[in-house]
């Protein structure tokens, strides 16, 4: 297989293998424990902390372990929310599920959640932002880097005037993490989500940093790990692997990074040569792994199916929309009309590709090209 869906997740690395094998035998302990084997896994976790820490460059008491990328939102947004009582909450138009099913739970509350429109490029122009600013405004969240077309965002603009109107600030930084350089200061935000699983790390762990200056409100109520944000005996393997993906990726991040832009940047130079392509979001700062794109007249779900009869792992957009024939809410946001959002799919390439990968997909779109009829939508 070719795997070039590299956004929805990403293989455990060596590295982060070897780190976590450990945990699974030996150290068993639980991190509560003051007996011997409860220290050393307490230690794991300490030094996982750690390294999480200094991947976004904080001290390790600003990192909260969550069972996910979706339970760091959740903390987030809720944990605020719910603490506040009352208010108005902005998210970008482009958020990933995650964000926007935590978003409809507060309404469902009474809370107003109001979505912030993106350009065409899917860029949150920071005074789109600032115009919905207002006293009552106790949140807002904005994506780092969107999962599907990869375009970035000025947060650190945007959350100095969300800060200087007295609102916190959020930001889903999951796609980001391991694919371009991260600093949490640097981003001005108060809260920040990170998961392993997208970083050559494991699934099933994630993390909410914050700056210590937000009041939360538990989301999981019992034993009082994680600060008592987040009970629960910690998943000690999970922790682990996370720490040691983010050590990796912090050594490693240059050069991967790099490595999959010329790929990613050779494969759209041809399929442009080769196809009537759309290439969406290309024309703003964007991860340099991810293209989302469209052949003209073609269904995406349709194109998916066929590259992988040729063994190409790709993606229709966001992995939870895989299963669905919706057309994405994030193009739609940008304003593509639906039928060729309905097009879209998405190759995101990482550490193990190569040139004969992006060859091979290039060869396979025409073939599925050449078979498929113009149009055509399934098998
Ligand atoms: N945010 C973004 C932008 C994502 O792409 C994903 C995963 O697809 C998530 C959040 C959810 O992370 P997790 O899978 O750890 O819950």
């Amino acid at each position: 297989m070719i795997y070039l869906d590299h956004n929805a997740t990403t293989p455990i690395a060596p590295a982060v293998r070897e780190a976590m094998l450990p945990t699974l035998d030996g150290l068993f302990g639980n991190p509560s424990s003051i007996h011997e084997a409860g220290r050393l896994a307490r230690n794991a976790i300490d030094q996982a902390r750690r390294d999480v820490a200094s991947f976004v460059n904080v001290h390790a008491r600003q990192v909260i372990f969550t069972g996910s990328g979706t339970e760091a939102h959740n903390l987030a947004l809720k944990g605020v929310a719910l603490r506040r009582g009352k208010g108005r909450i902005l998210i970008s138009a482009i958020e990933h599920s995650s964000i926007r099913g935590a978003a409809r739970d507060l309404a469902g509350l009474g809370f107003g959640v109001e979505e912030i429109p993106v350009t065409g490029t899917g860029v949150v122009e920071p005074a789109e932002v600032r115009r919905r600013l207002a006293d009552d405004v106790i949140l807002v969240s904005v994506m780092t880097a969107n999962n599907e077309t990869g375009v970035l965002q000025d947060i650190a603009a945007i959350a100095r005037d969300v800060r200087a109107a007295g609102a916190v600030m959020h930001t889903d930084a999951v796609q980001a993490a391991g694919k371009c350089a991260l600093d949490f200061s640097a981003l001005g935000v108060q809260l920040l989500s990170l998961s392993a699983h997208k970083l050559y790390g494991p699934k099933g762990v994630g993390a909410l940093v914050t700056d210590g200056s937000v009041d939360l409100s538990a989301q999981v109520s019992g034993g009082g790990q994680e600060a008592g944000l987040r009970a629960g005996t910690e998943n000690v393997p999970g922790i682990v692997g996370f720490g040691a993906a983010c050590a990796l990726a912090g050594q490693s991040l240059d050069a991967r990074s790099e490595r999959s832009r010329e790929l990613r940047d050779r494969f759209e130079q041809r399929l442009r040569e080769k196809f009537d392509a759309t290439v969406f979001g290309n024309t703003a700062p964007r991860l340099g792994n991810t293209s989302q794109f469209a052949l003209a007249d073609m269904d995406g779900e349709t194109l998916q199916m066929g590259l992988d009869r040729h063994g190409i792992a790709v993606s229709t957009g966001s992995a939870c929309h895989s299963k669905s024939t919706e057309a994405s809410h994030v193009l739609l946001a940008m304003g593509v009309p639906v039928e060729t959002a309905r097009g879209a799919i998405r190759a995101s390439f990482g550490a193990g590709n190569t040139q004969a990968d992006v060859d091979a997909l290039l060869a396979a779109l025409a073939d599925v090209r050449r078979v498929l009829p113009t149009g055509a939508v399934g098998w």
